[in-house]
């Protein structure tokens, strides 16, 4: 077994392995497989299969400095897109503890916004009327809490 595992790192040595471009086209490839079985168009088929030889080839690939500076080129050009991608999983992921927090706060205080710039403000809650002043322009206003 040991062996085995030797000579699987000695294959795989040299080698692309899997990078940025060869998980973006397995990706890719489930996608169009997903859509193949759906619609099951021959189009989304070959596509599909087109990304998945590419995405081997890559991994096998021995002219690791080419395929590496292809990643590097990759990268750089998705580098906004993958930017965006990653701010809204860690916003949607964040989702439920921001729900429940501002569930908690809202016990706690009140919410409103200021008449003059629309700033969310806050105030404790149960002290009946209170001045506010807004902490963006200062403008003050009476509120009920
Ligand atoms: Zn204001």
């Amino acid at each position: 077994m040991n062996n085995f595992r030797f000579r699987l790192a000695q294959f795989f040595a040299g080698r692309t392995g899997v990078d940025a471009i060869g998980r973006t086209a397995t990706v890719t490839a489930l996608i169009l497989m997903l859509v193949t079985m759906i619609t099951g168009s021959n189009i989304a088929y070959l596509l599909a299969m087109a990304c998945l030889v590419y995405s081997i080839w890559r991994m096998f690939s021995k002219n690791y400095q080419k395929r590496y500076a292809e990643n590097q080129r990759f990268l750089t050009k998705t580098a906004g897109i993958r930017e965006f991608f990653r701010k809204n999983f860690v916003k949607l992921k964040n989702l439920p503890a921001k729900i429940k927090y501002d569930r908690q706060q809202r016990k706690i205080y009140s919410i409103f916004y200021c008449p003059s710039c629309k700033q969310k403000l806050r105030a404790p809650r149960g002290r009946g009327k209170i001045q506010v002043t807004c902490s963006r322009c200062h403008t003050q206003f009476i509120k009920k809490v």
